[in-house]
């Protein structure tokens, strides 16, 4: 089995294959354990960044995709969604010591409150030029739910609420372009996808478990989830860019 997977990762990484960039989502980080899914133990997360940089896979910045810089054939940027404070408390050192560029997906009602990011701690995390924030929706809807409870004018109403004022608030807040979206739970499609190029994204980040190819549409890029479950073999097969199910352990 080992062969075979050693074989299988030699031809996704082979030169022919079209460029592709693993993108990582995390969420929540604590530095005993790790409580939910979404989850990781700083441990954890330092022995992943480790295995990056033992590979030398080089971590971009996720602009990097749409900004015309040359990507290698393999390539892997980071994301953290949601706002939450551990991002700063346990993430960030990581990502200094390693100067990996991350970007975070943020909710602007909750930030300064409770778990989640204080401004200035947004703030001197851009100002390494290291992070970057970006909108995930102003309150992090459940799209198919919230569609569901209004009328086709009412959704149309709540939707550009959702998109651009996140958009405007955090332009506010932190200056940027704020042209990129993550979608919350994942939950995209067309008239949403719409709805975000019009608001004046111009990308939005999806979910999905696998690798994100240089013709990924714009506006439903996927990313790979990452858990506390992901190391060794599982890890690599996300830095290579294998698929979730795809290339089962033995
Ligand atoms: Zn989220």
């Amino acid at each position: 089995m080992r062969l075979i997977a050693a074989l299988l990762i030699l031809l996704l990484v082979s030169p022919a294959r079209a460029q592709t960039v693993s993108i990582l989502t995390y969420h929540r980080f604590n530095p005993d354990h790790a409580p939910g899914a979404t989850t990781v133990t700083t441990r954890t997360f330092a022995a992943q960044m480790n295995r990056i940089a033992a590979l030398g896979i080089p971590v971009v910045p996720l602009r990097a995709l749409f900004d015309g810089t040359t990507l290698p054939p393999r390539a892997i940027a980071l994301t953290a969604d949601d706002g939450h404070r551990s991002v700063f408390t346990e993430m960030f050192p990581i990502l200094k010591a390693h100067h990996f560029p991350a970007t975070l997906f943020l909710n602007p009602p909750g930030l300064g409150q409770g778990s989640y990011l204080r401004f200035p701690e947004l703030l001197e995390m851009q100002a390494t030029g290291l992070v970057d924030c970006a909108p995930h929706t102003t309150s992090h809807p459940h799209f198919t739910t919230e569609r569901a409870r209004r009328s086709p004018e009412a959704f149309t109403a709540y939707l550009r609420h959702e998109l651009e004022d996140s958009r405007a608030s955090l332009r506010n807040r932190l200056g940027g372009p704020q042209d990129l979206l993550a979608w919350p739970f994942g939950i995209h499609d067309p008239t949403l996808e719409a709805a975000a190029q019009a608001a004046g994204y111009t990308a939005a980040f999806a979910l999905g478990g696998r690798a994100a190819p240089a013709d990924a549409p714009k506006f439903a890029i996927p990313r790979y989830q990452i858990y506390e479950t992901d190391l060794g073999s599982r890890f690599d097969a996300v830095l290579f860019g294998i698929p979730r199910g795809a290339a089962k352990s033995p």
